[in-house]
């Protein structure tokens, strides 16, 4: 694996904002009054279709890992 890349770096940095905000819980667990630890940033409005989001902290969802896979159910949760 090389070096963290500049876009690595700003994806840090973006998840970082956006489990901090969230109190680093799971908001779609919150929904159903449980409170599990959020390790995933999830990008609202698709990285690809709208790359102006893609560092934009309102365009991130905190979520779970099994909560995330469930928003990727196309390719299981392997995405940044
Ligand atoms: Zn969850
Ligand atoms: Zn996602």
């Amino acid at each position: 694996m090389p070096d963290m890349n500049y876009q690595g770096r700003r994806h840090k940095a973006w998840r970082d904002k956006v489990l901090r905000r969230a109190g680093y819980l799971c908001q779609e667990c919150a929904r159903y009054g449980r409170r599990t630890e959020a390790t995933v940033a999830h990008h609202i409005k698709h990285a690809d279709e709208y790359p102006e989001l893609r560092y934009d902290v309102r365009n991130g969802r905190a979520l779970c890992a099994a909560c995330h896979n469930k928003e990727h159910p196309e390719k299981g949760g392997g995405h940044f």
